[in-house]
């Protein structure tokens, strides 16, 4: 039996890109290793949001070879969909696919393997593409599944690399969707992460079709007991989301809003679609109807031309909407965008500094929404495997609080009731 191994860069979309991609060479046969063990073909689902994860990808194909110098080395996704032709100049690289034809990819490997020379199948992206359907079969983890609802973006924020690198904006078919979780649901999966590049804008290439639509489809499924969003812009959470998370059991209590910046002079240089006093009533309106709901955020630090009293207004406003977590990115220069080329770049080590005092500040905050929740009775979706750190089973809650609960092994992969205790700044969950 071949023996095949895949490695995945980058974020949600691209793990599911990589599952849906093990699911075809698992139907073929194929056995699918660890990456650092043996194989005959190792497949690279790269990244190449930050300048990092394109050298990190090239790190990684070289690694591949070294340990297999006869095995065949794919790198395909959003690296080669940007950059082919440096792609293909790394020698140890056999095989080169984008974003487009991942649903191929067993007969690219198979065409690659009978061929002297390295093969490139990287399709230019064209308006109006439709979803690239490709399902998956399985999750590594087996208690929570990330679905790819939606591809592409029109956005043009004016750090991202994204939209060049996914093409724009399509929606996958409500119908695949929901056989897709259906098909989850039955195999135990108890909780599914609606995923896309912009979510918010699932259903806008469709007729009568957004997400709230194909929430609601996807709220009467047997054994699906929860329904979370991942990222999702502000602008794009309409009245009738906010409802359904209020009045729906099984859609999480959690939102992913990227704000960015504080600033109202960055976010236009961001091209981000909105400004301070939109965010703001943004958040208010759905804490009026879902009061202890979870707001997670990403900011980036650091961007051109963010002077010491930007990024003040970006620290204050951060407490201000006391997120309960937040991802601090510290501005990257990503060529082939536009802020690449824009005057007044901000050092290094003032990003650090900025970056450390928002991390700082976020810890804070984190500690203080999940004090709000001691004494509470909270359901917990406990994972399979337990922390390997306390040998306790973990999980979360919906409202996005990592619980840890001293259970025993059986209830692995059960959704169960627990009373929060804080313990050295671990909740902790009872089952008394
Ligand atoms: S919305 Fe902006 S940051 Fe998000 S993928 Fe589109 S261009 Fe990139």
């Amino acid at each position: 039996m071949k023996r095949v191994a895949f490695y995945t860069l980058g974020c949600k979309v691209n793990r599911y890109d990589t599952e849906a991609m093990i699911a075809q060479f698992e139907e073929a046969g194929y056995q699918i290793v660890d990456f650092e063990q043996q194989a005959a073909i190792y497949i690279i689902n790269t990244c190449t949001v930050t300048k990092q994860g394109a050298s990190k990808s090239r790190k990684i194909t070289r690694r591949a070879k070294r340990r297999n110098p006869d095995a065949l080395v794919a790198v395909v996704g959003c690296y080669p969909q940007v950059d082919p032709e440096q792609v293909l100049e790394i020698a140890e690289v056999d095989l080169v696919v984008g974003t487009k034809g991942r649903s191929k990819i067993l007969e690219f490997v198979e065409q690659a393997i009978n061929s002297k020379d390295q093969l490139n199948f990287v399709q230019e992206m064209n308006e109006g593409e439709d979803f690239e359907e490709a399902p998956i079969q399985n999750f590594t983890e087996r208690t929570r599944a990330t679905i790819k609802i939606q591809e592409g973006c029109n956005q043009f924020c004016s750090y991202c690399i994204i939209p060049y690198a996914r093409g724009s904006l399509r929606s996958r078919e409500l119908e695949d969707v929901m056989a897709e979780v259906e098909r989850l649901a039955k195999h135990g999966f108890k909780e599914v992460v609606l995923t896309g590049i912009h979510l918010g804008e699932y259903g806008a290439d469709k007729e009568n079709l957004d997400l709230v639509k194909l929430i609601k489809e996807l709220l009467p499924i047997t054994g699906l007991e929860r329904i979370r969003l991942s990222s999702i812009e502000g602008t794009e959470v309409s009245q009738e989301l906010i409802q359904l998370i209020a009045e729906a059991d099984k859609l999480c209590r959690h939102l992913h809003l990227p704000l960015q910046s504080g600033s109202d002079k960055i976010l236009t240089a961001m091209n981000r679609p909105y400004q301070v006093t939109d965010f703001k009533e943004m958040v208010a309106r759905i804490r009026a109807q879902v009061p202890e709901i979870a707001i997670t955020t990403d900011v980036i630090v650091g961007f051109p031309g963010e002077s010491e009293a930007d990024f003040e207004e970006t620290y204050q406003l951060m407490k201000k909407l006391k997120f309960s977590d937040a991802h601090i990115f510290k501005y990257s220069k990503r060529e082939g965008t536009p802020a690449a080329s824009f005057e007044e770049q901000v050092h290094s080590k003032v990003k650090k500094k900025r970056s450390k005092k928002l991390r700082g500040l976020t810890a804070e905050l984190a500690l203080n929404y999940q004090q709000q929740f001691i004494d509470q009775r909270l359901k917990v979706l406990l994972e399979e495997s337990p922390d390997y750190k306390t040998g306790l089973l973990t999980g979360l809650t919906d409202n996005y609080l990592r619980v840890f609960v001293d259970g025993t092994d059986d209830l692995a992969g059960q959704l169960v009731e627990v009373k929060l205790k804080e313990k050295e700044g671990r909740l902790i969950g009872s089952l008394e």
